[in-house]
């Protein structure tokens, strides 16, 4: 199995671009945001406890995400690999999802990083706040926090990825149709394809 890491700052387009990769490479797309957003549109234990940090623009706790990551992976067999959006974004999350790897007789295949400025991500999730109604893409403060998160815990995974020489970053700035060849160029080099 592949494991793919779709990393970035809020806002990059990992949401964007996962779509087309995984349906490219036969992958399963695995969006710990996305699955939070559906357990609190439940109305789930677990959403309640998730919603009031997701709207503040805090992190959940390790464990949560975790939990719906390994659950995942036990579950998807008939595809080639998983696309991992928005996951691991502590060093922590990091180790264990190597963990969780290493016990499957797996590692992490590459990680795709979107790069963007800060003031880009500002405008994009302004605009995407019109259209898709997030209560964590509302408010400045909450986008703020969000971006501050970004640069506090998760910017640190980028030299952890690094060292292990698993890191390829792509330039987040243009169309949508520009910045998905660039994705689909990186994914067929690290497949030799
Ligand atoms: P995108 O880059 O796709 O625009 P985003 O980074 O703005 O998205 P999501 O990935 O959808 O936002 O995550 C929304 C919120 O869900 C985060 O701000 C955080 O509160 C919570 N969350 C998502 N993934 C994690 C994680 N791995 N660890 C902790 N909290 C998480
Ligand atoms: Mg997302």
């Amino acid at each position: 199995m592949k494991y793919f890491i779709l990393f970035g700052p809020p806002g990059a387009g990992k949401g964007t671009h996962a779509a087309p990769l995984a349906s490219k490479y036969n992958l399963k797309h695995l969006s710990t945001g996305e699955l939070l957003r559906a357990e609190i549109a439940e109305g789930s234990e677990l959403g309640k406890q998730a919603k009031e940090l997701i709207d503040a623009g805090n992190l959940v706790p390790d464990e949560v995400v975790e939990g719906m990551i390994s659950r995942a992976f036990g579950k998807y067999k008939e595809v080639d690999g998983f696309l991992l959006d928005g996951f691991p974004r502590t060093i922590s999350q990091a180790h264990d999802l190597k963990e969780m790897l290493a016990a499957r007789d797996e590692e992490v295949t590459a990680v795709i990083s979107l790069m963007i400025p800060d003031e880009v991500i500002k405008e994009r999730i302004a605009g995407r706040a019109k259209i898709e109604g997030r209560a964590d893409d509302a408010k400045p403060e909450v986008i703020e926090n969000r971006i501050r998160t970004y640069h506090a815990k998760t910017e640190a995974l980028i030299e952890l990825y690094k060292d292990e020489g698993l890191y390829h970053e792509i330039d987040g700035l243009g169309t949508i149709d520009e910045v998905q060849e660039r994705v689909f160029k990186t994914v067929d080099s690290i497949l030799g394809r």
